[in-house]
């Protein structure tokens, strides 16, 4: 914003920021409720409706039947088929891409494996052919503003690849779309759990807790943590490796060289040697050794025991330190937690403090496992939400 601008300039594109920013949460809202919401008289929020319409994003209409009798009230709507962003995943063993619109809205995906190999641009590739695809069937009045990328840690841990790195080459790989994004477009990039639990405290299954936990599982274990409703991601962006906490010194080696990490008792390696199964595609063999205990199997059965009651171990002492109200598993600890909630619930109720454990509720993902990618494109909506009009689009 340049020292030119106006104290009532200023003070207007806070309020098309406000404004956009709860339609975008919030979806289809009517003047009534943004006028009392956002504490505005009803012709400013008129006045800024009308300049959003105006820049084709958000459109107004008469609600659907309310069954009330009287005028009814005009209903806002984000223009989410108009108005998109790029979100990726960068995970392990597979890759992911959506097209997401205003307001949240999955429009248009991709997956694919991960290509083997510990070089990064074949992977930076294909995420990149997955956005150059979906830009083909893209409507050509479309408006995309920005990108985000969700990394895994255990990319980070097990490939050794810096976000810088993937950052600078994923920018490189998208410079095909440069000439219609803005010099703050992205991409930008956020830690897997990061990012989930921004989308869960957003839109899902945390909507409303100011204070929450997101685990995710896949090859490691990490955390997203929004604590006084600020994201906690750490000095470098490193905060929430909750899966290096150590919860068992006499337990196995982990990867990062210490020994009795949390991930080396609840990571689906370790559920999987214990159910006695091989780990040819983790992520897939973890809902089946899974499934296999809720049928009966008695070494899934164990195996999801021990793993679950480590849970169980683990959130009790997040718990006790961030005294969340929202804790929220995603990724393979989902099916873990679904199938062994007695086991968690235990280790809460003997080990977390009664403040602590009297307020949090334990959730699976709303979002399932979209949640990432709509966290992601909540960082490539960030810029346009906090400017609208300004938001340093060409
Ligand atoms: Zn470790």
């Amino acid at each position: 914003m340049s020292s030119s601008t106006s104290p009532q300039e200023s003070v207007r594109r806070q309020n098309l920021g406000a404004l956009l920013r709860y339609i975008h949460v919030r979806g289809a809202t009517s003047r009534a409720e943004l006028t009392s919401r956002l504490g505005l008289n009803r012709s400013t929020i008129g006045a800024l409706t009308a300049d959003l319409a105006t820049a084709g994003l958000v459109d107004e209409g008469v609600p659907h039947e309310t069954g009330r009798a009287g005028r009814p009230s005009i209903v806002v709507r984000p223009r989410s088929s108009r108005v998109y962003g790029y979100a990726l995943s960068l995970e392990l063993d597979r890759l992911r891409a959506a097209r997401v619109g205003l307001g949240g809205k999955v429009l248009d995906g991709r997956t694919a494996e991960r290509p083997p190999g510990p070089d990064p641009a074949p992977t930076i590739a294909a995420l990149a052919g997955f956005v150059a695809d979906m830009q083909r069937t893209a409507p050509t009045d479309a408006v995309l503003v920005g990108s985000g990328l969700a990394v895994s840690t255990s990319v980070r841990h097990h490939l050794g690849w810096a976000d810088e790195t993937i950052e600078s080459e994923l920018a490189h790989g998208l410079a095909a779309l440069r000439p219609r994004l803005g010099p703050s477009a992205g991409p930008f990039l956020g830690g897997i759990a990061d990012l989930a639990a921004l989308a869960e405290h957003t839109r899902g299954a945390a909507t409303g807790a100011d204070n929450v936990i997101y685990l995710h599982g896949d090859a490691g274990i990490s955390a997203g943590i929004i604590a006084g409703g600020r994201r906690i991601t750490g000095y470098g962006g490193h905060g929430g490796e909750v899966g290096h906490m150590v919860v068992n010194p006499s337990g196995r080696l982990c990867g990062c060289g210490s020994r009795g990490c949390w991930e080396t008792e609840i990571g689906e390696r370790a559920l999987l040697h214990l159910a006695g199964r091989p780990v040819p595609t983790p992520g897939a063999a973890v809902t089946a050794a899974v499934h296999a205990a809720r049928s009966g199997d008695p070494d899934a059965s164990a195996a999801v025991a021990h793993a679950a009651d480590w849970l169980g171990f683990g959130v009790a002492n997040l718990v006790n330190i961030f005294n969340p109200t929202v804790v929220v598993f995603g990724g393979t600890l989902r099916e873990l937690y679904l199938t062994g909630a007695d086991h968690v619930h235990n280790r809460l109720f003997t080990m977390a403090l009664p403040a602590c454990r009297a307020h949090v509720a334990l959730h699976t993902p709303q979002l399932g496992d979209d949640a990432p990618l709509v966290g992601a494109a909540e960082l490539a909506f960030e810029s346009l939400l906090s400017d609208p009009l300004f938001a340093g689009r060409p």
